[in-house]
């Protein structure tokens, strides 16, 4: 950590602040210039006690981080891209993966047609939320354990994988031993204890960034599951809130790019609650290739009009069939294969 001194700091104030450098454990090495001192303490931030409090000191002007605050996740402890085995399916590295599927699991009927057209059309894993996070109690919430049978169920027909959302702590036994990966969603990004207990289950997880979340924090809920020993992570962007109202969100592609340059886990991109728009998923799904995205997850319905959630947002099969055409080319420039 830096810590700048006040200018014109008597040398016995300087000397207090190098004596709590060292009571908290760094040994200070004071840089004196005419005007004003800096010191350098020398330690592992990540495991020492903060400096951040000799913000309190009257003669300390500013105290400075030179550490990432995140160890596990960083390209810098992992240079090579990680590639996650889902239970058969890569995710990461040269693979480009597809995940597809209705935003809610609403019935048999549904769910088989969808995951029929999702994989004829090429994708390898199914999404269908069970447990629904809905901003009104009073929307459909999700079939839970019948949606979680079906997703099982559609798995033994069509050989997909499955990924599907656990909202709480107390479902997450159930739902892993139901899914391939599970879904960690945006308002729950920040559910350090959902974080750990997810962690546990030794699962693929695919953690969405939260609506308001820094790429740091998201970066920080990640490093949170690689602590508690589970590195099957995935890091989901979805968009964020914004002033912009023609987007339901923000999505944030630059995260993307970020994301690929900080951490060597995989980045899949969701344009559909990104976008909240049908019509903008093509072009979406072309930019998140074009960033260095690793995947997309993308909703897909039957009959998106009549869907119990986000209908607005889901794709119909043609389509997908038709984005699934559409995205080849430009995989290879991005040094990819679906
Ligand atoms: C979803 O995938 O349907 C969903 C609710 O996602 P998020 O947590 O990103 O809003
Ligand atoms: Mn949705």
């Amino acid at each position: 950590m830096i810590i700048v001194i006040k200018p014109h700091t008597p040398r016995e104030q300087v000397d207090e602040v190098l004596l709590e450098v060292t009571r908290l454990g760094y040994e200070p090495r004071p840089i004196y210039g005419a005007e004003q001192t800096v010191v350098a303490a020398i330690g592992d931030e990540r495991t020492h006690h903060t400096l951040e409090s000799l913000m309190v000191l009257p003669q300390v002007e500013k105290v400075m981080r030179v550490q990432k605050r995140y160890t596990l996740v960083s390209r810098e402890s992992h240079p090579e891209d990680t590639v996650i085995d889902v239970d058969g399916v890569p995710v990461g590295g040269t693979h480009f993966t597809m995940m597809a599927g209705p935003c809610s699991v609403e019935s048999e009927e549904q769910l088989f047609a969808t995951a029929r057209a999702v994989k004829a059309a090429g994708a390898t894993i199914l999404r269908g939320g069970a447990y629904k996070p809905r901003t009104s109690p009073y929307e459909f919430q999700g079939l839970g354990k019948e949606g979680l049978r079906l997703l099982q169920e559609a798995k033994k027909e069509t050989g997909l994988k499955i990924i599907t959302e656990v909202l709480s702590e107390r479902d997450v036994e159930h739902v892993a031993a139901a899914a391939d990966i599970l879904q960690i969603g945006a308002r729950n990004a920040q559910n350090f204890q959902l974080l750990i207990e997810a962690a546990r289950s030794g699962k693929p997880i695919l953690l969405k960034r939260g609506l308001s979340q820094k790429i740091e924090e998201w970066l920080l809920s990640a490093e949170y599951i690689l602590a508690h020993g589970n590195p099957r992570v995935m890091l989901c962007e979805r968009g964020i809130r914004t002033f912009e109202t023609y987007t339901r969100n923000t999505l944030d592609l630059s995260a993307v790019a970020v994301a690929k340059l900080e951490s060597h886990l995989p980045v899949i991109v969701d344009p559909s609650q990104g976008a909240g728009r049908a019509s903008l998923i093509h072009m979406l799904c072309r930019g998140a290739v074009a960033v260095g995205a690793d995947g997309l997850i993308i909703e897909v319905h039957p009959n998106p009009a009549k869907a119990l959630s986000d209908g607005q947002q889901q794709v119909d099969f043609s389509s997908f069939r038709k984005l699934m055409e559409e995205l080849p080319p430009y995989l290879a420039p991005a040094g990819k294969v679906m």
